[in-house]
C-alpha cells in the first residue's frame, strides 16, 4: 500500500503529503473508535502519569486491570468471572489452547477451514488454510479442521476433543456469518461430549457485529472467549476469559501455568477500559447495526441500477462486498479506492471480496462518502 502515515484522527489517516484517507479498514478491526479517540487518549495519558510497569501480571493489584476485568465480566455474562490479559490475539489464543487441554486432560483441538487464529505455532496449527501452514510444519499434533457451517461434519466431535475454536462471523473467509442452527448444533455437541467451546471474538467482539460479542447474537454460551484487536482501541492488548473453575487449572499444578511479562500492561488496560466505556455509553453496538442498515440500502440501490447482484456479507460493521469473485478485478478496485481517498482491502482467504470494517462511530455522511467512492471506483 506504501501509505506513509503522518498522523491519524477520527476516521481519517493522513499521509506525509497531507492527503486524507477515510479509513474503512481500522487497521483490521482495531481502531474501533477511530484514531486517537479523546476518551482513550485521556485514559492513556492519565495512566502514563501514574505508572507504566511495576511487576509481571497478577503480582501487584493494578487498578486498570481490575477495572477492565470487571467491565469484561459485565459484557460477557455471569459465567465469565475470570480473565487473563495478554498482549495480542495470537497470545490469547495460545492461552486458551493450553487452558482447554489442561482442564480436560484431552489433546485434540478442532477449528474450521478458512479460519485465521494467529501466526504463532499453536495458533497456526488451528489456521484453516494449508497454504499458510505447510511451510512451517511440523505444527501441533492432533489439530483438526472441519468445514464451517457444515452440520454433518460435527460428527467428528467426541470425547477425545479438548476444545473447538470458532468465530461467530468468519472474518478472513470474507465475513461469513455462522448459521444459527449450525452454531446451536455445535454447542449441543460440545455440551454432550464435555468439549470446551471457544469463541474467537478477536474481530467480531466489542460491538462490531451488533452485540457485545458475536456469540450473543445466537444466544450461545461458550466456555472460553478470546479477545484482542478493538479491545485496546489501537493499543496492544488481548484477553481470554472463562469461569474461575476452569481458569484455576492454569494457576495450579504447576502453580504458574501460564505467564506473561507485559500482558495486561496498565497503559493498554486503561485504554481498553475507556474503549469499553465509550462503546457502552454511546451504545455503539446498536450504531453498528444502524450503519449496516445504511450500507444495505445503498448496496440494494446500486445493485438495482446496474442490474448485477451485489453481495454484502457479514454482520454489523464486519462486512464483505462482492460484485465479481475475481481477485484481479477486486485488487484494481481497491487500488482505485485508495487513489480516491478510501482505505479498503481484501480478505486473507477471499481475495475476490472487499473488506469493510470502519470504526463503530462512523458518521452517516462518511458511510455515504465511502459508498460514493466504492461505486465510482468500480467503474
Ligand atoms: N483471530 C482472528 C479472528 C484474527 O483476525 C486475528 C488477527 O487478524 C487473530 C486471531 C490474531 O491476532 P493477532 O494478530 O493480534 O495475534
Amino acid at each position: 500500500m506504501a501509505l506513509e502515515v503522518d498522523r491519524a484522527e477520527g476516521s481519517y489517516i493522513y499521509d506525509h503529503r497531507g492527503k486524507g484517507y477515510l479509513d474503512f479498514i481500522s487497521g483490521i478491526s482495531v481502531s474501533i473508535l477511530g484514531h486517537r479517540h479523546p476518551k482513550v487518549h485521556h485514559a492513556v495519558t492519565g495512566q502514563l502519569e501514574r505508572y507504566w510497569h511495576t511487576m509481571v501480571y497478577g503480582e501487584h493489584v493494578q487498578h486498570p486491570q481490575v477495572r477492565l476485568a470487571t467491565l469484561l465480566h459485565q459484557c460477557l455474562g455471569p459465567s465469565f468471572d475470570q480473565v487473563y490479559l495478554a498482549n495480542s490475539g495470537a497470545e490469547a489464543i495460545e492461552g486458551a489452547m493450553k487452558l482447554v487441554k489442561k482442564v480436560s486432560g484431552r489433546t485434540r483441538l478442532v477449528s474450521f477451514r478458512n479460519a485465521y487464529h494467529g501466526g504463532t505455532q499453536g495458533a497456526l496449527s488451528l489456521l484453516g488454510s494449508e497454504m499458510y501452514r505447510s511451510p512451517f510444519r511440523p505444527l501441533l499434533p492432533e489439530t483438526y479442521l472441519l468445514e464451517y457451517n457444515d452440520e454433518a461434519g460435527l460428527d467428528f466431535l467426541d470425547e477425545r476433543v479438548a476444545g473447538v475454536f470458532v468465530e461467530a462471523v468468519q472474518a478472513e473467509a470474507g465475513a461469513v456469518p455462522a448459521q444459527s442452527g449450525w452454531l446451536k448444533a455445535l454447542e449441543a455437541r460440545c455440551r454432550h461430549f464435555g468439549i470446551a467451546l471457544v469463541f474467537d471474538e478477536i474481530q467480531t467482539g466489542l460491538g462490531r457485529c451488533g452485540t457485545w460479542f458475536g456469540f450473543q447474537h445466537d444466544g450461545i454460551v461458550p466456555d472460553v472467549v478470546v479477545m484482542a484487536k478493538g479491545l485496546g482501541g489501537g493499543l496492544p492488548i488481548g484477553a481470554f476469559s472463562a469461569s474461575s473453575s476452569m481458569m484455576k487449572h492454569l494457576a495450579e499444578d504447576p502453580p504458574l501455568g501460564h505467564l506473561t511479562t507485559f500482558g495486561g500492561n496498565p497503559v493498554c488496560a486503561a485504554a481498553a477500559v475507556a474503549v469499553i466505556e465509550v462503546i457502552r455509553d454511546q451504545d455503539l453496538a446498536s450504531r453498528a447495526l444502524q450503519a449496516y442498515g445504511i450500507l444495505v440500502e445503498r448496496v440494494k440501490q446500486w445493485s438495482l441500477e446496474i442490474g448485477i447482484p451485489i453481495q454484502l456479507s457479514g454482520r454489523g460493521l464486519l462486512l464483505g462486498l462482492e460484485l465479481e469473485q475475481d481477485p484481479v478485478r477486486t485488487r484494481e478496485w481497491i487500488a482505485r479506492c485508495w487513489e480516491a481517498g478510501l482505505l479498503v482491502d481484501w480478505f486473507l482467504f477471499n481475495e475476490g471480496r472487499l473488506r469493510l470494517a470502519p470504526p463503530l462511530n462512523i458518521s452517516d455522511s462518511q458511510l455515504h462518502d465511502a459508498m460514493d467512492i466504492l461505486r465510482k471506483a468500480w467503474g
